[in-house]
């Protein structure tokens, strides 16, 4: 039990509207989602919040939609397990994967993905796999209106730092938007043990076979995701997109083993790896080969 003083006020908007209302009246408001990140730093003394904006009446950021164009929009109070439903885990399948790696039943019916982007922290397990699908951010305030940025691309990314991103204080997390699965999809994790554990390293894979792209990123072994775009392209040029495409396996023949290995090299090679209280940088980057040809072995071979 917190002997965290209460905070002063305590916000519960019915609507999105109304939530955006109360934020443009008073930017200093501390946003409360499933609250399994903000109410431990509460409960360490990290944080004294003086009046807290509670997300949880705003159906709107639970749910998901599908976009004219085809992608999908899906709201930031959308939690962990509702990731995991049978209506939307088959279209994003390595979201749903990630999802059901996150800590334990009662973290995933409450943690949202919002919250994972708000934190923005390096470990933070659906950070590589929307980075891998090239998702956009959706922010929305009552003065400026909805704006999107990047997750982590281009000059503007949403995630600027560890535990740093651009949204504005009087701006809240509406969605991520990301195409619907198009191919082979993977994430993969470690940690030091196997359940209600932070990463020490994890990566996703994002195949198009249509387009014929693959994106492969890496978490917890840098300030933000890290893209791995030399890999992507040595792999992309030795698929066989018509035989991925058709459901068969896409690295075969005496060159696919060490496709795969080469593949997990230039992977590690990408990371920018840190000791830290979790583990050593050389394991984490052995970590990062390892899970990378895992995960191209699953998704194509
Ligand atoms: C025991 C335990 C195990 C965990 N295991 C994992 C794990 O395996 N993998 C992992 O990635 N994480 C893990 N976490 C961390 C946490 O569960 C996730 O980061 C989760 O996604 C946070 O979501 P939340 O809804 O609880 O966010 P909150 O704690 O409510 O908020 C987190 C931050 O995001 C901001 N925020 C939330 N929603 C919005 C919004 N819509 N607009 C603007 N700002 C917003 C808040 O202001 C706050 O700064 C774990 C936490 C615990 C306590």
């Amino acid at each position: 039990m917190s002997d965290a003083a209460p905070p002063a006020a305590l916000l519960l908007p019915r609507s999105l509207p109304e939530a955006l209302d109360a934020l443009a009246a008073a930017p200093e408001l501390t946003v409360l989602a499933g609250g399994t990140d903000l109410m431990v730093a509460v409960n360490y003394g990290r944080l004294r919040p003086a009046s807290v904006l509670s997300l949880r009446g705003v159906d709107e950021l639970r749910s998901w939609r599908r976009l004219d164009d085809g992608r999908l929009w899906l709201g930031a109070g959308l939690t962990y397990r509702r990731l995991q439903d049978a209506d939307l885990a088959p279209l994003v399948p390595a979201l749903a994967q990630a999802a059901r790696t996150v800590g334990s039943p009662q973290i995933r019916n409450s943690g949202t993905l919002g919250g994972n982007l708000g934190t923005a922290s390096p470990a933070g397990d659906t950070l590589p796999v929307l980075a891998s699908l090239g998702a956009e951010v959706v922010l929305r305030s009552a003065a400026a209106g909805e704006r999107t940025l990047p997750l982590v691309e281009g000059d503007t990314p949403f995630l600027t730092g560890p535990k740093r991103t651009a949204r504005r204080p009087d701006e809240l997390l509406v969605a991520v938007v990301v195409p619907a699965s198009a191919g082979p999809q993977e994430f993969l994790k470690i940690g030091t043990r196997n359940a209600m554990v932070i990463s020490v390293a994890n990566c996703a894979l994002v195949v198009d076979t249509a387009a014929r792209w693959l994106r492969c990123t890496l978490g917890s072994v840098g300030p933000v995701p890290m893209r791995c775009p030399d890999a992507e392209a040595f792999a992309a040029e030795r698929l066989d997109w018509p035989a991925l495409e058709a459901g068969r396996p896409a690295l075969v023949g005496s060159d696919a083993a060490a496709t795969v290995e080469e593949f997990g090299i230039r992977c590690a090679d990408a990371a920018r790896p840190i000791d830290d209280h979790r583990s050593t940088a050389a394991y984490r980057r052995h970590a990062c080969a390892v899970l990378a040809r895992r995960a191209l072995r699953r998704a194509a071979a």
